[in-house]
């Protein structure tokens, strides 16, 4: 059965694009909303961390209606995954919409998300948001928007989808530039046309996949999910199973249903293939538990929740200044709101220690304990917590293993070079680099998680403030060994503002970078600790042909010919050549040159 009377779309925004206020907006015009009952909140970002930190942690569902249709909005995590939680989203919906500033233009953060929206094949519906903005620039975006698209290998339909533009703060949408709208009702089109109904068969025993929990106080735990098949019905006897578990099977009755309405949930009695439903009043709902019919138990597959990388201990704060300002400054306290964390964050572990004072909060990554310990801080917590420190673990041959990590960084051009630098001290491999017209530098890392720990302060100086960085866990991989914050700089050659080769140099002169033959470097630049560009001689002697050329250890890439110094400009134009090179920094003395 198609649901054509239904759709389920996520959003994926960056902070500040617009997303409440189109969301908003649909609903004012949807007539959720009575004539002049005023929008009472904004349920979805409520909380104030997320919108500091210019990320949205927790998912909130909302639902508008158009015309016979109802469609299920579901708000996705903009930033770093703590925890599987936007692969889940992702996992409810027919298709996604992005909403992108029409004068920023995409933003690094909304990029995994989006990646993850495409590896799922998902339809993506673009709205340029702000075209009301006199600085505008639209055409430019879309350009943009599809640049991004290919970059993340979206497919022939994907990138075949529809832009819709719109100014959700005055209120309408509109398909072509140069055509007038006075509602949202392209946007709503849009939806229904593009985006595939959801579909199951009714008839099939239930299958409710749980998907993301939600709590309250006075309710417990809420499970939301999809009907992916059959129907659910209130006093209806359940099988609880889970797809890692299947033998622990637990027999529930299901007392409360609710759909989403606007921005309530309203109890149903039943509901079919294609909705999207909360269930509360069952003890102990997981994430991944799918809820069946007894004559009929199979399990929906669910990716497991990610295991935490990193821990730290929460300590009682046992200062003489303790309790002078917080609420909640004992054991009891600290203890309870942290077992109270666990109802909704699926990826988070506490464990109690030898003593009564501290615990042991594991998470994924700095960040996911850091936007916690805020959270509770702005409460009214006293605490005190530890370094953090990664979670080792040992392959089947004993090696040691450790968290990576993969870092996705914005930041103004002027401070690329210190971050290069600073992150190419702490076993960061800089796997990408671009600069776009906006005075922006994209770079990308790969990083042990260790080398992140206390980087983003470091970061946010460092960039005074006008950096973004994301960081998303990529597995665990063989120890990279010591972090050794001996070396001096960093070497870069660039060919069409890509970055195509890269090394580092240490205080003895010495370093190396191997550029591959044929490459047609236009610009270098070497940095030094100052993070500072600077005028720089270099050596630079060719090597015999190699076929791995980034084999820079291999005995073969010590076969040089006798160095030759230069300087940067004359390096430059010698490496356009037909053989491999290395080049060396001859100096200290560095400068960013840019060759037309
Ligand atoms: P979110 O963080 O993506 O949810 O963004 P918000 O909806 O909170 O919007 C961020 C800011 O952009 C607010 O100040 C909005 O008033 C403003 N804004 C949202 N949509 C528009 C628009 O279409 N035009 C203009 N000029 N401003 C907008």
């Amino acid at each position: 059965m198609k649901r054509e009377d239904v759709r389920n779309i996520a959003i994926i925004a960056h902070v500040d694009h617009g997303k409440t206020t189109l969301v908003d907006e649909l609903l004012k015009q949807s007539g959720v909303f009575r004539a002049n009952q005023e929008v009472a909140e904004r349920v979805m970002d409520s909380n104030a961390i997320e919108r500091e930190r210019g990320i949205t942690i927790l998912s909130k569902n909302t639902a508008v209606f158009y015309k016979d249709t109802k469609i299920n909005i579901i708000d996705t995590p903009g930033h770093a995954d703590f925890g599987g939680e936007v692969e889940r989203v992702l996992k409810m919906v027919n298709g996604v919409i992005l909403v992108v500033d029409a004068f920023e233009g995409p933003m690094p953060q909304t990029r995994f998300v989006l990646s993850k929206a495409l590896e799922l094949d998902l339809p993506v519906i673009v709205c340029v948001n702000k075209i009301d903005r006199p600085e505008a620039r639209p055409d430019e975006v879309v350009d943009e928007v599809l640049e991004l698209l290919m970059d993340l290998d979206a497919s022939d339909e994907q990138l075949d989808c529809p832009f819709v533009y719109a100014s959700a703060k005055s209120g309408f949408a509109t398909l072509d530039l140069n055509k007038e709208s006075h509602d949202m009702v392209p946007l709503f089109e849009t939806i229904l046309n593009y985006i595939p109904a959801p579909e199951g068969d009714e008839t099939a025993g239930t299958q409710v996949l749980i998907s993301t929990i939600d709590y309250n106080e006075y309710v417990g735990r809420i499970g939301v999910g999809k009907v992916d098949n059959g129907t659910i019905k209130v006093n209806q006897d359940c099988v609880l199973v889970n797809h890692h578990e299947p033998d622990k099977q637990r027999r529930v009755k299901i007392s409360k249903l609710y759909e989403f309405d606007g921005l309530n949930k309203v109890a149903v009695n039943e509901a079919t293939v294609g909705s999207i439903v909360a269930i509360s009043g069952i003890s102990d709902l997981h994430i991944g538990d799918t809820l069946c019919s007894p004559e009929h138990v199979e399990a929906i597959p669910f990716q497991k929740i990610s295991e935490p990388t990193i821990s730290m201990h929460f300590v009682v704060n046992d200062s003489p200044m303790a309790g002078q300002e917080g609420k909640f400054v004992t054991s009891r306290h600290l203890r309870d709101r942290l077992f109270r964390e666990l109802n909704t964050d699926v990826s988070l572990r506490v464990e109690e220690t030898e003593t009564t004072e501290a615990f042991k909060v594991s998470g994924r990554g700095e960040l996911h304990l850091s936007v916690l310990i805020e959270n509770m801080r702005r409460e009214g917590y006293e605490f005190a917590v530890s370094k953090a420190e990664v979670i080792y673990h040992t392959d089947e041959r004993g090696k040691k293993l450790e968290p990576m990590e993969l870092v996705y960084i914005d930041v103004p051009d002027e401070f690329s070079g210190n971050v290069i630098q600073k992150l190419a001290l702490r076993k960061g491999e800089l796997q990408g680099m671009s600069v776009n017209n906006s005075g922006n530098t994209r770079l990308q890392f790969s990083i042990p998680a260790r080398g992140l720990i206390g980087y983003r302060g470091e970061f946010m100086t460092d960039t005074k403030g006008n950096g973004i960085m994301n960081s998303i866990f990529d597995g665990y991989a063989p120890y990279k060994g010591d972090i050794q914050f001996r070396k001096q700089g960093s070497l870069i050659a660039f060919e069409s503002g890509e970055a195509v080769a890269y090394g580092l140099f240490n205080a003895q002169d010495r370093g190396t970078l191997f550029i591959e033959p044929g490459t047609k470097v236009y610009a270098g630049m070497v940095i030094g600790q100052s993070g500072k560009p600077e005028d720089i001689e270099l050596n630079v002697c060719k090597t015999k042909h190699l076929t791995n050329t980034r084999s820079s250890g291999s005995d073969e890439a010590l076969k040089l010919t006798p160095p030759k110094i230069m300087s940067l400009e004359q390096c430059l134009e010698f490496i356009d050549s037909d053989e491999l090179l290395e080049v060396t920094p001859k100096s200290l003395r560095i400068r960013k040159k840019i060759l037309d």
